[in-house]
């Protein structure tokens, strides 16, 4: 396999604090997709943006495909770590990383387009919008990405999350839950609240559905199985003495399982309709999904051979198992838009003896280094995993 250039780059570290102090909101990323676009120009890569996104392409003869994607979008949280780098924009924060991301990507980027003698094929490097609301990914395949790019043999991703800087952590199957956000509109009928018997109480109802609900995952799905039903929000009426109209409640569910995932919906939707049923609501309780992230079922030949590749690179030490995390991604819309396999792993962000603070929190801050060096030499070695051409022996 090829020799990867000396890292960190230069520009990396200025690049990663100056995306940190100016996040933008999903679908919002103007300069950030700006500055993507421009420093792949720069290392020659073909340039395209679509659906709010940017792919580079790097053709170099014969061989395989292979793309990898890179999120860039911020979050509505407002800063809290003090660093010098801290963020610029009012409540918008990179709380989960994206920077970091992106910094990576760009660096594995130029190590492809300066080692292009070692290998060959074709290098994609994706950036998707909007990842924190589900819409990037789906808004790149919307706008025709499978007809505008060389079609991939494989798709690569990866997520800093709090296990140790300098680390990876991979695993075959599912590695991110599937997410479903719902909206339920409970249509009681409301009254005086000396009145009740003249009016439908959505409260109570609302009230029996959440309690309810949570026998779900303890009844209904296998006790092996993993599943949350969690209820985030409730609200109805605003006085103590009037029964409202209506009452409305959002759900988020995480699953590991499409057919699981089934299962709890309809439960969902089964309990909502029944005590609605029971309280006698004039009309039929309303369901709106959104923010509905697929699951991330990693395919196992592409995860052994990206393992083997880290194993290889960083030294079997710094490769961890990456126990599923019950967060989502929108990632596997884009390998499923071509009908690819993908593997999709973990970059360690934290130093030894920190206490990891989770993504999305104010306080979310990885190290720099080696972060920024690890994450830049994965996604360039599980690359090189299919495109190298000089077997690994003939370099020894
Ligand atoms: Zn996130
Ligand atoms: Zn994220």
């Amino acid at each position: 396999m090829a020799d990867l250039p000396q890292l960190p780059y230069d520009w990396q570290e200025p690049l990663y604090k100056h995306l940190h102090q100016h996040p933008e909101l999903s679908m919002e990323e103007h300069e950030t997709r700006a500055e993507i676009a421009r420093r792949l120009s720069e290392f020659g890569y073909e340039v395209q943006e679509i659906g709010g996104g940017v792919v580079g392409v790097l053709t170099n003869g014969d061989g395989a495909t292979v793309l990898t994607r890179a999120d860039f979008d911020a979050l509505p949280v407002a800063e809290t770590t003090g660093l010098p780098y801290s963020s610029t924009v009012d409540g918008v924060m990179h709380a989960c990383g994206h920077d970091m991301h992106v910094t990576c990507a760009l660096g594995a980027a130029q190590a492809m387009a300066e080692t292009k003698d070692s290998w060959q094929g074709t290098y994609l490097a994706l950036f998707q919008p909007g990842e924190e609301i589900a819409a990037g990914a789906r808004s790149m395949v919307d706008d025709g990405l499978v007809n505008k790019v060389p079609r991939p043999d494989v798709c690569l991703s990866q997520h800093v999350l709090g296990g140790l800087s300098g680390t990876v952590s991979t695993s075959p199957g599912a590695v991110l839950s599937a997410g479903d956000s719902i909206k339920v509109t409970i249509h009681g009928k409301g009254s005086h609240g000396s009145m009740p018997h003249l009016g439908v109480d959505p409260v109570v109802i609302a009230a029996s559905i959440v309690v309810r609900l949570q026998s779900i995952v303890s009844r209904v799905i296998a006790p092996g199985d993993f599943g949350v039903v969690t209820v985030g929000s409730i609200q109805a009426g605003s006085k103590s003495n009037i029964i409202p109209d209506s009452a409305t409640l959002l759900l988020n569910v995480r699953t590991y399982d499409d057919a699981v995932r089934t299962k709890v919906l309809e439960a969902i939707e089964r309990i909502v309709r029944g005590e609605c049923e029971a309280g006698g609501t004039p009309q039929e309780p309303d369901f709106e999904y959104y923010d509905r992230f697929p699951l991330t079922l990693n395919d196992e030949a592409t995860t052994a051979r990206v393992t083997e590749a880290f194993r290889a690179h960083f030294g079997e030490d710094k490769v961890t198992h990456m126990a599923p995390v019950p967060a989502s991604e929108d990632f596997s819309i884009i390998p499923d838009a071509f009908g690819v396999p993908y593997s999709y792993w973990g970059l360690g962000g934290f130093e030894e003896g920190a206490t990891p603070v989770g993504n999305h929190n104010p306080k979310f801050a990885p190290a720099i280094h080696p972060t920024i060096e690890t994450g830049t030499a994965a996604l360039a070695s599980a690359v090189l995993a299919w495109l190298g051409t000089t077997p690994e022996s003939e370099n020894r």
